[in-house]
Formats: structure tokens, sequence, C-alpha cells
């Protein structure tokens, strides 16, 4: 398993060092989704917006990234 902090998840867009676990990147999203709906609905209305190559962007990234991430 896998853990993230927050403002990293969010690629520095918050300050917040809520941390998000998953075994998987697609589990790691769905499990940061609920928080960052809750504490940072700004964040979740922005990425709603944000363009579909732009989003697949980062999640390619995300994915990538994901074997670097902290061992939780
Ligand atoms: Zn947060």
């Amino acid at each position: 398993m896998k853990k993230v902090s927050c403002n990293v998840f969010t690629d520095g867009k918050s300050e917040c060092d809520f941390e998000i676990t998953g075994e998987t990147a697609e589990e790691m999203g769905s499990n940061g989704k609920p928080h960052c709906m809750e504490a940072h609905p700004e964040l979740v209305e922005a990425w709603k917006n944000m363009p579909k190559e732009e989003a697949e962007k980062w999640y390619k990234e995300f994915e990538a990234n994901f074997a670097n991430l902290e061992d939780a």
C-alpha cells in the first residue's frame, strides 16, 4: 500500500497534509475523492472543468509516479 499527502495528490494546489492511501493508483484516486469533495470543493470544481486531455495527462503522471510514492 502506498500513501501520498493531499498537497502532492492535488499537484500542490492545496496546503493540506491529509494522508491518502491506496493499493493502486486507481484506488488512491477514489480514496482521495471524498476527502477532496469535502475539504477542497473548489479543486473538485476545477477538475470537472479541466480539459479531458489535461485530466488524462495528470492521471498518467500520477500512475507513473505511483511506484515511487512512500509505502504506507
Ligand atoms: Zn486535503
